[in-house]
């Protein structure tokens, strides 16, 4: 928007005549005070400033106007009686664009004038734009960057916690061997076992995170009996997790087509995430059932819950509840995997929770989900 400056009103009127034809938007001011008030208040690309006006002239106006951080991008065009004025007033005014017309004016002069600073505050303004994206850019790179080194360093650390604790059994092993104490030997090796699983659960997943990344992620998909499959897990993690409790409700009642061992991945993780994040507790509910064509299984727990601001990243890759992390391992991807196997049977993942009172994890997939997605 142009802002007119001028006491005359016959001046005004003409002005804003002409260059309301060449469509340009325009406001006008009678006074240098009114102008002041004027700027205060909008944005103007150029000012076009009678020099001659009782009260405030056009060079207070334009020097005032200096000091507003609002006017930093407003070029000025002073309209003056004799152009040698123009020397005084170019120290008031250093922020936008500054020149001047003599009077009487030159209508066309004055409109190739404001054409080209206009053109000028256009060209700024793409390049402003242009410099914003490019530091966000900057920026979006930087944060990938800082997420990776946080990821790489955490997932160094979940390896090396069970290769040191497999090292260990190890050494124990040798002295039990030594010492032909078998009992012993079984122990260290049954427990050397449960961290080599860990190990090998933990390289899966990281080989499983750059499979999807690539595209690579491959399903195998056949009919089987999902109830089979939910009572084997079940007794599984029973075995592994014996204080705790898992009670069934409902069931299938039929197959589902889809990859076995993917759908046993993601009730594991809901599981496992089930009884980590529940700790002092001991039960947990499995819900099945099949309605309209569509499996449903949902992993309820009592634990440590999700609070309503993070329960929307959970299925983000490499996220993690902030100030859990400490006191639990793990390294924020099982989630994601699990929702992506569960996109890729064309079903969705979904959970509700309560910070404090628990969470429950759910998975809805077609029963025949030949459509691959
Ligand atoms: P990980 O458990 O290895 O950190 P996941 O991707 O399985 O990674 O889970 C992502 C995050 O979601 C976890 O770090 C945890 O903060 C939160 N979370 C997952 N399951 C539960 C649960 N049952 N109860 C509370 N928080 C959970």
């Amino acid at each position: 928007m142009i802002l007119i400056v001028d006491d005359t009103p016959e001046n005004l009127i003409s002005l804003k005549k002409v260059l309301e034809k060449h469509n340009f938007e325009i406001d006008t001011a009678s006074s240098g005070e009114e102008a002041l008030k004027k700027v205060l208040k909008n944005s103007y690309v150029l000012i076009i400033l009678d020099v001659q006006m009782p009260g405030m002239d056009g060079f207070e106006v334009a020097e005032a106007i200096s000091g507003y951080s609002k006017a930093k991008e407003t070029a000025i065009i002073f309209l003056s009686a004799v152009n040698t004025e123009f020397k005084f007033i170019a120290k008031g005014y250093s922020s936008g664009g500054l020149d001047y017309i003599t009077k009487p004016v030159d209508m066309n002069l004055l409109l190739l004038k404001v054409k080209t600073f206009y053109r000028i505050y256009e060209q700024n303004r793409k390049l402003n734009e242009m410099q914003e994206s490019l530091l966000e850019e900057i920026e979006f790179r930087k944060e990938a960057e800082r997420k990776k080194d946080e990821f790489i360093s955490i997932a160094s650390h979940e390896l090396k916690t069970p290769l040191t604790s497999v090292k260990g059994y190890v050494q124990l092993l040798e002295r039990s061997v030594n010492k032909g104490d078998i009992e012993t030997v079984k122990k260290h090796l049954g427990k050397a076992q449960v961290q080599l699983e860990k190990l090998n659960g933990l390289i899966a997943d990281l080989l499983d995170i750059s499979k999807i990344e690539s595209g690579k992620l491959k399903f195998n998909k056949q009919h089987f009996a999902i109830d089979c499959l939910i009572d084997n897990v079940i007794e599984v993690m029973h075995q592994s997790n014996p204080e705790f409790k898992v009670h069934k409700k409902g069931s299938a009642g039929c197959e589902i087509f889809g990859d076995e061992m993917r759908i046993e991945q993601v009730l594991v993780n809901f599981l496992t995430n089930a009884i980590k994040y529940s700790p002092g507790t001991s039960e947990i509910h499995l819900t099945v059932n099949v309605n309209e064509g569509a499996l449903y299984v949902a992993v309820k727990d009592s634990g440590i819950g999700i609070s309503p601001e993070q329960l929307p990243h959970v299925f983000d890759k490499f996220y993690r509840v902030e100030e859990t992390s400490q006191r639990f391992q793990g390294l924020g991807i099982g989630l994601y995997i699990s929702a992506e196997i569960i996109r890729r049977h064309g079903g969705k993942v979904g959970v509700n929770s309560t910070y404090g009172e628990g969470s429950e994890f759910y998975f809805i997939i077609p029963v025949d989900s030949t459509t691959e997605v």
